[in-house]
């Protein structure tokens, strides 16, 4: 491009069409800004290597084919921008006085390189394509049934826009024109070495004899495309990739089962907590509304939407965006019957490919209902019972050591020397059945050795319950009565049957400044059972079904330890991609139990999290039954649990929905059995 005239058309379309781009993100950003400033520093580098180089909630991400297209897509788009990059420095480069390095072998192996990546990124585009015209009424794949593992098209209400073929089209558009313009180059100034850009050079072949003025022309038509995707990209669901780069620069990296915290001044103002109106929420949390792309995966995983709640998270999460722009309070533009239909399960969390929280958000709104006085009916009941007793389920002080008697348990009091400390929780010593787990893993724990004490009387409820109903101050008063007694007998390992107990206490402890080790039942017994001090047991094949409880598989990521103890081998829990993961553990591993079609990560909620244990519920609308006609598809008459919490609402469901007689266990009584 020799003209002054055409450099310079060229240069401001260019830089032009980048400043429409950022233009369209400066309003977002101002109403970014009116959120809370973030209480951490963010690792920038590390964010984006881990969720944008490396792709990691992509990896895990369901359903199993969207996984190795975005990569594709992902991959091959960078491969494109890299190879612009290096083109464009080693253009200018003379400018400073650094010589083209554009040349020789480095340039051969540029040319064979970058041209195999790009076909990479136009396989991807057609194979997204091919999806979209195939699911054109769905954003994406419908999830299989539960009971059947058919794809239940009814399911997803969400409709594919002109915008999604577009924004497809233009990056095909981008990747074949891309093409066609290398093969332009070859056809009109052709070189000895032209094969090395064998995609181009193939092309070249359809394009005999091209002038150089026909080259120009091509090069031309291929800016226009460049400069529309610039220009527009704002306005599609392409937006992700800036704002989803930004969130992932800007995210905190805390646990999945870690609440935002609220300063003890905070509480003692007596001010209204959580948020009210969207910019209550930090610039992090109102960032991440805006790289929503509308995908509907959390909608598809959220065990309340699935059973015909209103609660749908993605509406949630473009409600809360609504409201941050009009001013209107988040409790009245979301609802609050949408607020407290929600079970903290996170299978939204763990959908979201752009890292949003949704639990986050739906808390901080209960936070602040809940400091308005606007919580009625049962759900008060725990919080009056932990306030009253330190016991969710309102059992006496002087009871919680009724389930020791006869059982020669230590208690730490009494000056006893412990590794664990065996934290019961309110249910595991008053629920009858629970009681009966708390009795065989204490008998296991003495069979295998393991040197262990209670706080017995001085045990209080974690406050997890009122924490996730939005009773922060509750939450807190617990935290301290128990970070005292911890900090007392010295307590630096932690044991518990309860995944709720397990993931306070291992991740929001922290933040009153506790750090302890803390493990579930089942990956001790796992321990105990793999040094031979435990035997595993070993159910007929088929006849025993194991459900993986929220608070454990999905927001702890402990799948592997519990069918470890029936002597299955799988890879739930390792950091492989998703889609690779459930091939492998599908195919060879699984001896003894008989796998649900949702486990692991993906588990489907019983029900019980965020308080709704004790909030009313319709028949018709129990998440647990859902779970509960899964677990009976499988065709075992065993149901093993591993968590207070679900095996109280699975008792119920299954007993409402079946008249099969099905045996509800935990799995340390399966231990105990087998070691008896
Ligand atoms: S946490 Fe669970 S219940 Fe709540 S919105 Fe997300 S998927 Fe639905
Ligand atoms: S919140 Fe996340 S999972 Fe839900 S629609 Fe938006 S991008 Fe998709």
């Amino acid at each position: 491009m020799e003209s002054p005239l055409l450099k310079a058309v060229f240069y401001i379309l260019t830089f032009g069409s980048i400043a429409i781009m950022f233009w369209q993100f400066i309003g977002p950003m101002r109403f970014w800004m009116k959120g809370r400033k973030l209480t951490y520093r963010p690792k920038y580098i590390k964010g984006i290597l881990t969720y944008v180089v490396a792709q990691r909630k992509v990896m895990g991400s369901r359903p199993k084919e969207g996984a190795p297209l975005h990569l594709l897509i992902f991959y091959g788009f960078l491969a494109l921008l890299i190879a612009t990059t290096l083109l464009a420095m080693a253009t200018y480069a003379p400018l400073l006085g650094i010589k083209n390095w554009h040349q020789g072998n480095y340039y051969l192996a540029y040319e064979a390189i970058f041209d195999a990546l790009g076909l990479l990124f136009v396989a991807g585009v057609l194979w997204a394509l091919q999806r979209r015209y195939r699911f054109a009424k769905e954003s994406i794949p419908p999830m299989p049934d539960p009971v059947t593992g058919k794809l239940n098209h009814s399911k997803n209400p969400i409709t594919t826009e002109w915008k999604d073929y577009a924004a497809l089209y233009l990056l095909l558009i981008l990747g074949v024109s891309g093409y066609v313009l290398e093969a332009a180059r070859i056809s009109s100034n052709p070189q000895p070495w032209d094969h090395f850009s064998f995609v181009g050079y193939g092309i070249s072949k359809l394009l005999p004899g091209l002038t150089p003025q026909g080259y120009v022309l091509i090069w031309w038509q291929h800016m226009v495309w460049v400069w529309l995707f610039f220009a527009t990209l704002p306005q599609m669901r392409l937006k992700h990739i800036v704002v989803a780069t930004l969130t992932a620069a800007g995210t905190q990296e805390s646990p999945m089962g870690q609440l935002p915290p609220v300063a003890a001044a905070e509480i003692e103002s007596g001010e209204p907590l959580g948020a009210a109106v969207a910019s209550d929420y930090s610039r992090w949390h109102l960032m991440s509304l805006d790289a929503c792309m509308s995908c509907g995966r959390c909608t598809e995983v959220c065990p309340a939407y699935n059973v015909g709640k209103i609660l749908n998270p993605k509406q949630v999460v473009q409600d809360t965006h609504r409201a941050l722009r009009t001013g209107e309070p988040v409790a009245g533009i979301v609802s609050e019957e949408a607020l407290w239909a929600c079970t903290t399960c996170n299978a939204c969390v763990e959908a979201c490919p752009v890292l949003i929280r949704h639990v986050d958000v739906i808390v901080d709104a209960r936070r602040n209902l809940v400091s308005e006085g606007a919580l009625t009916g049962t759900a008060t009941v725990p919080l009056k019972q932990i306030a009253g007793t330190g016991s969710a389920w309102g059992q006496a002080v002087n009871e919680r050591e009724e389930w020791m008697t006869g059982l020669n348990i230590q208690l730490a009091r009494e000056n006893a020397k412990f590794e664990y400390l065996f934290w019961v929780g309110c249910a595991g010593a008053t629920d009858p059945a629970a009681v009966r787990t708390t009795k065989a893993f204490a008998k296991l724990l003495q069979k295998g050795g393991v040197s262990f004490a209670c706080l017995g009387a001085e045990e209080s409820c974690t406050g997890d319950p009122a924490r996730r109903i939005g009773d922060e101050a509750t939450f807190q008063n617990q935290a301290g009565i128990n970070v005292e007694a911890f900090k007392k007998y010295g307590v630096k390992k932690v044991v518990t049957a309860c995944p709720h107990c397990l993931n306070t206490l291992k991740n929001e402890y922290s933040q009153l400044g506790l750090q302890l080790e803390v493990v579930h039942h089942t990956q001790l017994l796992a321990n105990l059972v793999e040094q031979g001090k435990l035997k595993s047991a070993l159910p007929a094949r088929g006849k025993v079904t194991y459900h993986d409880p929220c608070y454990l598989a999905r927001v702890n990521n402990i799948s592997d330890a519990p069918r470890a103890l029936v002597g299955d081998k799988t890879d739930l829990d390792s950091g492989a991609p998703l889609f690779l993961r459930e091939l492998t553990t599908e195919a060879n591993h699984n001896q003894n139990l008989a796998e649900p079609v949702n486990k692991g990560k993906k588990t489907l909620c019983c029900g019980a999290g965020g308080g709704r244990m004790w909030m009313e519920e319709e028949p018709n609308q129990r998440p647990g039954n859902r779970r509960a006609e899964e677990l009976i598809a499988t065709g075992a008459d065993t149901v093993a649990v591993s968590c207070p919490f679900c095996r109280i609402m699975l008792d119920a469901s299954l007993k409402q929905i079946s008249d099969k007689e099905i045996n509800l266990v935990d799995m340390a009584e399966i231990l105990q059995d087998a070691n008896s």
